[in-house]
């Protein structure tokens, strides 16, 4: 496995990195054996990052069971989602106790938002507890997640970010206008997320080629199953970029898909109701949308009666649009669906 350096950390990381959210057993990832299986064989390959989160549900915690006996073999990012001092400081000790470590290489600001970033740079806010963490020795590097680009690039110019992470992919280019040559400039190493853009993106070798043209660092790869881990690390390996020609067919592929659908990111969850957002928008957006009823094969057309079932727990209260930062209409979506299958 090809290996690059992560900006000023200086750490030596694989240039594909595993995802931590298919390492969930409830956030789509199968049960803990298949996990920790899939764990095993990317340690084995030579991937030696793996990015999680303390929202991640028990990402952490599966994780956790492997470095047991692996810790040496792998560096460990996380995050936390909280944005006040205290909040940081128990989600970082809680972090520390389900990854069985008593150190975090890199320890990363969740998911900013612009509203959020004053709270978080401000006295008392999440930063503080990063370099507290950093002067104890409990963190090695400070990292910042995020989509909002324009913001993550503000943010960079402080000079309190070791490493960035944010989307970036053939449909999502925001990230070429000015992220990423101000990452080169100050050294700041890039971890990419998305790079299928949530599994909207079929064409994985060329997926996975499309960066061979651009100074990323290391690339997550958010899999599930054996069967995904191999198949992903045959194309992993090709460092042959896109031709001209060759990028223009992409992006010719690619343009159907548009901007507006689900990433199966799951910031939109927990639901009040229990409904399972990203399932639900993903199959209605993959199978259903764009169709007539009378189109619909019978199966399709099961999977839309079914999903109207689920869907009848929305009580509208817009909570996963606040979270969706693809700013989806999730509610507008639900009820194209009910209209279609009504009566
Ligand atoms: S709008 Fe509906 S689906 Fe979204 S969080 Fe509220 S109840 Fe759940
Ligand atoms: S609806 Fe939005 S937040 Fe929820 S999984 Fe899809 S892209 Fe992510």
């Amino acid at each position: 496995m090809r290996k690059a350096r992560l900006g000023r950390t200086n750490l030596e990381v694989s240039r594909w990195a595993l995802g931590g959210i298919p390492l969930s057993t409830v956030m789509g990832g199968k049960d803990e054996e298949t996990i920790s299986r899939v764990m095993h064989t990317a340690l084995d390959y030579g991937i030696n990052f793996v990015d999680t989160s303390r929202v991640y549900m028990d990402s952490e915690a599966n994780i956790g069971e492997v470095m047991k006996t692996r810790r040496k073999e792998c560096i460990i990012a996380t995050k936390s989602h909280s944005r006040l001092y205290d909040e940081v400081m128990a989600d970082l000790e809680e972090s520390l106790t389900q990854l069985q470590t008593d150190k975090i290489e890199l320890y990363q600001i969740h998911e900013l938002y612009p509203d959020e970033a004053a709270t978080v740079m401000g006295k008392g806010g999440a930063l503080e507890a990063f370099q507290k963490a950093k002067d104890q020795g409990m963190i090695d590097y400070i990292g910042l997640t995020g989509h909002h680009v324009d913001l993550l690039a503000d943010l960079m110019k402080t000079d309190e970010f070791d490493t960035v992470m944010f989307p970036f992919n053939v449909i999502e280019r925001e990230p070429e206008k000015e992220l990423l040559n101000l990452a080169k400039k100050k050294d700041i190493g890039t971890i990419i997320m998305k790079p299928i853009a949530g599994g909207a993106i079929r064409n994985i070798e060329k997926a996975f080629r499309f960066f061979n043209g651009y100074p990323v660092d290391t690339i997550l790869n958010g899999v599930a199953t054996l069967e995904e881990l191999r198949g992903n690390l045959k194309c992993a390996e090709n460092s042959v970029p896109l031709s001209p020609e060759e990028l223009a067919d992409f992006e010719a592929e690619v343009a159907p898909l548009g901007k507006e659908f689900c990433r199966r990111c799951s910031y939109c969850m927990p639901c009040p109701n229990d409904i399972i957002i990203p399932v639900m928008v993903h199959v209605y957006w993959q199978q259903i949308k764009d169709c007539k009823l009378e189109d619909l094969s019978p199966e399709r057309k099961q999977t839309g009666q079914n999903l109207t079932i689920w869907w009848q727990a929305c009580s509208e209260c817009g909570e996963c649009e606040k979270k969706c930062p693809y700013d989806l209409p999730t509610i507008k979506r639900k009820n194209e669906l009910m209209k279609m299958f009504e009566g």
